[in-house]
């Protein structure tokens, strides 16, 4: 079980910010392509 999710998420393409670049690690929700960093500005 734990190890088909794991995988499900390795076949994930990483999301990347579009602003700066960095990996997006929180996918709560995917209407925006920046890091909350960004997103925080
Ligand atoms: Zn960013």
């Amino acid at each position: 079980m734990l190890e088909n999710v794991v995988e499900f998420f390795k076949n994930l393409p990483d999301k990347i910010c579009v602003q700066c670049g960095d990996k997006i690690e929180e996918q709560s929700e995917c209407y925006s392509n920046n890091c909350d960093k960004c997103n925080s500005l």
